[in-house]
């Protein structure tokens, strides 16, 4: 009799157990010794041909879902209020994020009594792109709308995703007129839809190779000179992944925290070893869609839009990293200046790309609008790829729990006209 394959989910854990331990060995090797090196570059290319895949089909995979799931959300009755408890469900989530990372480094107090001169080094070497609020702002109203050629070429999401839904509305409002190409734009989804599956049979070997390299790349040393901050980060942000955002689940739609973690495994542990949210969305659409089983017109408007403005994870890291550096330089901030930060760092993870270390470069802002040096940024940089893995993942998390939600939602007001 046959072997019975164990299934993809069950090789992608496998995977990223396997991936842990070869970059744990690999980088106990001699640092300037053939195998190691030759073991790292082999990582980089299989894990970097995996994201490279799941880039190739992320464009066409974002314009069509948001495109097509708009125009066939209008026959939804119930389209205006998809829109609202999405909004709503982000805002709240990130909103809780932010609060709890504020709160609980105001109670740890991570960066206090640290010497800052040990990081004066790395602080002069670091050349900050200055970045006001304004302009912040100024930046980010413009990269929303965009030629749309250019915004596919450069796989930049955000404003993709505005081109699609003035197309997801323009369909609509051309009725019966546009219906064969809503048909062309379904059918063609349906096509990256079934690429995304083929990729994913590559998904054990990539998250295998990234997590690898990732293992076998952290500095420990520094990791553990930055300890305090570093638990605070990955308490507050394994709470709101583990604790926070599956309660509202479970409380909302009845999905029990363990059926989530086995139905949405794939993609969290894709967003951990990525550190992307855009190049795991092609993976976090067929969670949503063939696991969780929610609406492709829900799931392909929620989940491409909570992939660049829903980020709990970023949030969450951007007003405790803050107060770190506050901690940090000495600076104690009041409630109106926690405020501030509170807010900017809102801002700050709807505007920052669902890529690597995006969170850094929007940082600064934060840093910048309670007047705390932009420099400081270049202490937390070497540890930053360790910290992305969990912020990604809670970031993705949001986005599949906001797509149940809003599901639910829209069921229960259908069932009640
Ligand atoms: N890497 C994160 C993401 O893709 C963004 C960040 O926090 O840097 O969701």
């Amino acid at each position: 009799m046959a072997a019975m394959k164990p299934s993809l989910n069950v090789q992608i854990l496998v995977a990223a157990v396997s991936g842990v331990l070869l970059g744990c060995w690999l980088g106990g090797l001699p640092a300037d010794g053939a195998l190691r090196a030759g073991g790292l570059l082999a990582c980089d290319i299989v894990g970097g041909v995996f994201v490279d895949l799941l880039k190739m089909v992320l464009v066409p995979l974002v314009f069509l879902s948001i495109a097509a799931g708009v125009a066939n959300l209008s026959a939804h009755e119930h389209m205006h209020r998809i829109w609202r408890v999405t909004l709503a469900f982000f805002l709240f989530t990130t909103a809780l994020s932010v609060a709890e990372g504020l709160l609980v480094s105001n109670w740890f107090r991570p960066g206090a009594g640290l010497d800052v001169s040990l990081f004066r080094d790395a602080m002069g070497h670091y050349q900050g792109q200055q970045l006001s609020l304004g302009e912040f702002g100024d930046k980010f109203i413009h990269s929303l709308f965009m030629n749309p050629v250019k915004a596919m070429a450069q796989g930049d999401v955000l404003a993709t995703v505005i081109f699609a839904l003035f197309v997801g509305v323009a369909l609509v409002a051309s009725g019966e007129r546009a219906a064969g190409l809503l048909r062309l734009m379904n059918e063609a989804w349906g096509l990256v839809m079934l690429i995304v599956g083929w990729i994913m049979r590559l998904a054990p070997f990539g998250i295998a190779a990234l997590l690898a390299k990732l293992a076998a790349s952290q500095d420990a040393a520094l990791l553990v000179s930055l300890g305090k901050f570093v638990a605070v980060v990955l308490g507050s942000v394994l709470f709101h992944g583990f604790v926070v955002l599956p309660g509202i689940l479970y409380v909302l739609t009845g999905v029990t925290p363990a059926a989530f973690l086995r139905g949405g495994r794939e993609a969290l542990i894709t967003a951990f070893a990525t550190s992307s949210s855009s190049a795991t969305l092609p993976v976090t659409l067929g969670c949503t869609q063939h696991q969780f089983k929610v609406d492709p017109g829900i799931a392909g408007f929620v989940v491409p839009l909570g992939a660049t403005v829903n980020m709990d994870g970023t949030a969450l890291y951007e007003a405790a990293a803050a107060l770190f550096v506050a901690n940090l330089v000495g600076v104690e901030l009041n409630l109106a200046q926690q405020l501030v930060v509170f807010f900017t760092a809102m801002l700050a993870a709807i505007g920052a790309p669902g890529i690597p270390s995006a969170g850094m470069v929007t940082m600064v802002m934060v840093l910048q609008a309670v007047g705390l040096p932009a420099e400081a940024i270049a202490i937390l940089l070497p540890i930053d790829r360790f910290l992305d893995a969990f912020r990604t993942m809670v970031n993705v998390e949001g986005d599949m729990i906001g797509s149940l939600v809003v599901q639910r939602v829209v069921r229960s007001a259908s069932a009640k006209t």
